[in-house]
């Protein structure tokens, strides 16, 4: 296994849910950047991120009707997973920062371009003027921490098989899994915030 011992990991910030106090106490704690997965939080959260200097990531199944809006407050776009994603971005946010999302799990409603499709996605987002920046994956829902092992082994192969940089994965319940299969950026709520409030 590749050696983890003091590799370089970004805590991503998941604030969804949670109220504009939680942007504040990331930064408080030296985060350097805010995961939004809702456009009406992104857009309430995002001046309050960029007041304490933090970067905001789209981490939600983006539709292509919410880029216009979004488009100028996001800094890293992590869930495209498809072509018609690349085409309004490319239209909407010129020479956005993206990571395409990679299905790992087959699991419906969690998005992603299937594993064989992803070179393809990367060249068009490329192609398209976009910088693509690396990968990103979100593991099963159920079987435990371990379940989550083979698509993130998959996802770091495809990371670094395109030469890529960033390559996030890992969630509060699969992080440390996630991190030894290579994960540079997890993307942690409820670890860091607790419980999230009922929408
Ligand atoms: C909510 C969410 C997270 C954070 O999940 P926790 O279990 O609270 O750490 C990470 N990534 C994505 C895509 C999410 O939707």
């Amino acid at each position: 296994m590749r050696a983890r011992v003091g590799a370089d990991v970004q805590i991503l910030a998941v604030t969804k849910g949670f109220g504009p106090d939680a942007v504040e106490s990331a930064a408080a704690v030296g985060l350097r950047a805010i995961g939004e997965n809702y456009a009406r939080e992104l857009l309430a959260k995002a001046p309050v991120a960029s007041a304490a200097g933090l970067a905001v990531h789209h981490i939600g199944q983006l539709q292509s009707n919410k880029v216009r809006q979004l488009a100028g407050l996001v800094d890293l776009w992590e869930t495209v997973d498809r072509s018609r994603l690349v085409a309004e971005l490319a239209r909407r946010a010129p020479g956005a920062r993206i990571l395409v999302q990679v299905d790992t799990s087959g699991e419906a409603g969690k998005g992603g371009c299937p594993p064989d499709g992803v070179a393809d996605l990367v060249r068009d987002a490329a192609t398209a003027g976009l910088r693509v920046e690396g990968l990103m994956t979100v593991g099963p829902t159920s079987g435990g921490p371990e379940a989550a092992r083979p698509g993130f082994r998959a996802v770091r192969r495809l990371v670094d098989e395109l030469g890529l940089a960033t390559c996030s994965m890992g969630m509060s319940g699969d992080l440390e899994i996630a991190v030894a299969e290579g994960s540079t950026e997890v993307r942690v709520g409820t670890a860091l915030f607790g419980a999230r409030p009922q929408r």
